[in-house]
């Protein structure tokens, strides 16, 4: 599997940076992990075919991670595309996406690639292929939120966290996580890789709970260009044993597992 990091910035705008997304590949297929505002665009930079995608999971809908889906589906349309783009994302946000879609005028029946939904529950095992699965968990990512359901019930407050199976590989993908408990929603399982979206934890937290993490190499992302800077001069401070576990993402990283 190779795993690129197509933009690592946060939900701040950057000129450096692209919203957080990552591109999982395997032999036979291409998964996006979020399609955020200028999706599209962060694409074309790291040189990735937008019809090589065969499908797109989406963690939750923040626009940073959401929001650029309508635009690059155009892309795609206007490269003639006919091949099928799966849709994955939990069964409580499919209508959300689907209206967005039909709003933005990608009408089923004027489009020539079928969109295919693939909604999934907390705890399922979701086929992506032969030898490519997840496992989405909820996290507390979106609970702040709970108390305005009383006002706007028929919204959705899902966030996954995403266990990625290979047959020889795992790789955990906290997505965007707002406590410590989050960071251990798969504490079952060691991964080869453990990927954290971690920006909204304190910074003194994080560095604390880093050292609990079992797994090969982790890699953190989603921050903001002024908390890059910081989070990269605490962790020159760690212990060589875990300083070198450890890996900034930027922008187009790229490597194999
Ligand atoms: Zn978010």
């Amino acid at each position: 599997m190779k795993i690129t990091f197509v933009g690592t910035s946060s939900g701040k705008a950057s000129l450096d940076r692209f919203h957080s997304s990552l591109l999982l590949s395997t032999e036979d297929y291409n998964l996006l992990v979020d399609a955020g505002d200028g999706i599209s665009r962060a694409l074309l930079v790291n040189g990735i075919n937008f019809n090589s995608i065969n499908g797109i999971a989406f963690t939750h809908l923040h626009p940073d991670h959401f929001s650029g889906l309508p635009a690059l589906i155009v892309q795609m349309k206007m490269m003639n595309r006919k091949e099928p783009l799966d849709i994955y994302v939990h069964h409580s946000l499919k209508n959300v996406i689907e209206d967005f879609l039909l709003h933005s005028y990608l009408l089923p029946e004027k489009m020539k690639l079928e969109i295919r939904y693939r909604t999934f529950k907390d705890d399922d095992n979701v086929k992506i292929s032969d030898n490519f699965s997840f496992l989405a968990r909820k996290n507390s990512h979106l609970v702040e939120l709970e108390k305005y359901k009383v006002n706007h019930p028929s919204i959705s407050l899902y966030s996954a966290s995403l266990l990625f199976e290979t047959e020889r590989k795992k790789i955990i993908y906290t997505s965007d996580i707002s406590s410590v408990e989050d960071m251990f929603l798969f504490k079952e399982i060691t991964s080869n890789i453990f990927i954290s979206e971690a920006t909204h934890l304190q910074t003194s937290i994080l560095i604390e709970t880093l050292s609990k993490i079992e797994a090969g190499k982790i890699y953190l992302t989603h921050f903001s260009d002024e908390d890059f800077q910081m989070i990269s001069e605490i962790l020159a401070t760690l212990p060589n044993s875990l300083r070198n576990k450890i890996i900034i993402a930027v922008d187009s990283l790229s490597f194999e597992i």
